[in-house]
């Protein structure tokens, strides 16, 4: 093998779209495979196949209200001045049985869940009665229902046998509640990829050799700390690879090391001209390119292609820049939506809200702009601000964004006051402001 002249070095750039570039990733994403678990074990993760009731729910007709069962007929045009009187011939509690039926001209006490007796069609709430305070075994009641009023139908939430959760739902807790209540000892879902993780460079410290920086010979290793939480954040497994030294045989062992993983994603050695080994490495390992290079910024010397191994599917390998913007921003856009895809999720993308821009958003026409901005303002009218400055090398940016402004292809600038579309980086807990709920008195 020729290391002087690798094809992946010569070949010419791709330069595709963000959008074709994400089609291209996503197009070879399928999901893992389907895996059986208990619900409290499926937080997070896909349904890997549609998921059925198995039980009617609500089971009956059952009130929504403590109070009395009647034939809405039996008390037309009752009120408090001129209430009816019903003969009460029994209660039924929730979770109690249907008990029996009701009779012309009775009434059967009722509790809140508990099935509404046939013949009845409506509940008087406790409050509208006298609760029998006048004569035991009589009821007042001073009110008319509509048929209907107070009884909560049967059926209404789901039918046995019906599917309720499509394959690809995302068990979310509210998901789980649904989970709950079909009655399924385990649920099928996705079994979660296993991302590798891989940094390369001669100038990176980890934290144990952070004296290097303090004293000026090296730089900190921020990738892979950052990717492998962006990893875990999406509830897939994150592989630390660690750092690579720029020397053929250590990113060899580093690469072979990954051979388990369902995906590789390496940053670094991807600016043209240096002494980085890794694309070459890789071609030596047979490595077949799809594509390289994107007009977005930051990130454009973004690549990927697949690594054959033996007795198993090619790996897919996700080469992102070194730069811990380009790399971060190359993830949230390409990384995190295959890794979602693999999981077996159906919804990859992050939300996008439209803000107003609060200052010039500059650009390059001929790229896909991602600025890093926080989103202040009211709900109504939110606003985008730069979150600091916007150097693909300087990390503080990350920490204080709330999302990417997405300036697209064609535009230099997006001015201050104009309209932009903000990808949210929703990953925190929410804001510490409850102005949404009004001034908290009274
Ligand atoms: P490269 O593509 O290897 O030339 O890297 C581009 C720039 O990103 C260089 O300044 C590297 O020092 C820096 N860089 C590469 N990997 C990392 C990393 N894991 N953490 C922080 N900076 C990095
Ligand atoms: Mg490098």
């Amino acid at each position: 093998m020729d290391l002087r002249r690798p094809d992946f070095e010569v070949r010419e750039a791709d330069w595709l779209s963000v959008r074709a570039a994400l089609d291209r990733v996503l197009a070879a994403a399928r999901p893992l495979a389907v895996e059986h678990v208990p619900i409290d074990r499926a937080l997070g993760r896909a349904l890997g196949a549609p998921l059925s009731a198995r039980a009617t729910l609500p089971p009956w007709d059952n009130s929504a209200m403590d109070g009395y069962a009647v034939r809405s007929g039996d008390v037309t045009g009752a009120n408090r001045e001129m209430p009816i009187r019903l003969i009460v011939t029994g209660g039924v509690r929730a979770g109690g049985s249907r008990g029996q039926d009701l009779e012309a001209g009775h009434a059967i006490r009722i509790m809140t869940g508990a099935p509404v007796p046939g013949g009845a069609d409506a509940v008087v709430p406790v409050e509208e009665t006298d609760s029998e305070s006048g004569t035991p075994g009589i009821v007042e009641i001073r009110s008319a229902p509509d048929p209907g009023r107070h009884v909560r139908p049967g059926g209404q939430d789901m039918i046995a046998g019906r599917e309720v959760l499509r394959a690809g739902t995302t068990l979310t807790p509210g998901a789980l509640a649904v989970v709950a209540a079909l009655g399924h000892p385990t649920l099928p879902v996705v079994r979660p990829p296993r991302v590798a993780i891989l940094s390369t460079g001669d100038e990176l410290r980890s934290i144990e050799d952070f004296a290097d920086v303090v004293e000026g010979r090296g730089i900190p290793e921020v990738n892979g700390p950052a990717l492998l939480a962006a990893t875990r954040s999406v509830g897939a497994e994150g592989v630390a690879l660690g750092i690579a030294r720029d020397d053929e045989a250590d990113v060899r062992r580093a690469i072979e090391s990954a051979t388990e993983a369902d995906l590789l994603v390496t940053s670094g050695g991807a600016s043209m001209g240096e002494a980085d080994l890794l694309k070459r490495v890789l071609e030596t390992m047979g490595f077949r390119l799809d594509f390289w290079r994107v007009r977005i910024r930051p990130g454009s010397p973004f690549s990927f292609g697949w690594l054959p191994r033996e007795g198993m599917d090619d790996l897919p390998v996700l080469g992102l820049p070194g730069n811990p913007a380009s790399a971060f921003v190359t993830f949230q856009i390409f990384a995190r939506p295959m890794i979602l895809r693999l999981a077996g999720h159906d919804r990859v993308h992050r939300r996008v809200i439209v803000a107003t821009a609060g200052e010039d958003l500059q650009s390059t026409p001929r790229l896909t702009h991602f600025h890093r901005v926080g989103v202040g303002g009211p709900p109504e009218a939110p606003v985008a601000r730069l979150a600091g400055h916007q150097g693909s090398g300087l990390v503080q940016s990350l920490g204080a964004a709330d999302g990417l402004a997405i300036v697209p292809e064609g535009l230099s600038v997006v001015r201050g006051g104009e309209a932009v579309e903000v990808m949210l980086l929703d990953d925190g807990p929410g804001i510490s402001d409850a102005a949404h709920f009004g001034t908290g008195s009274g």
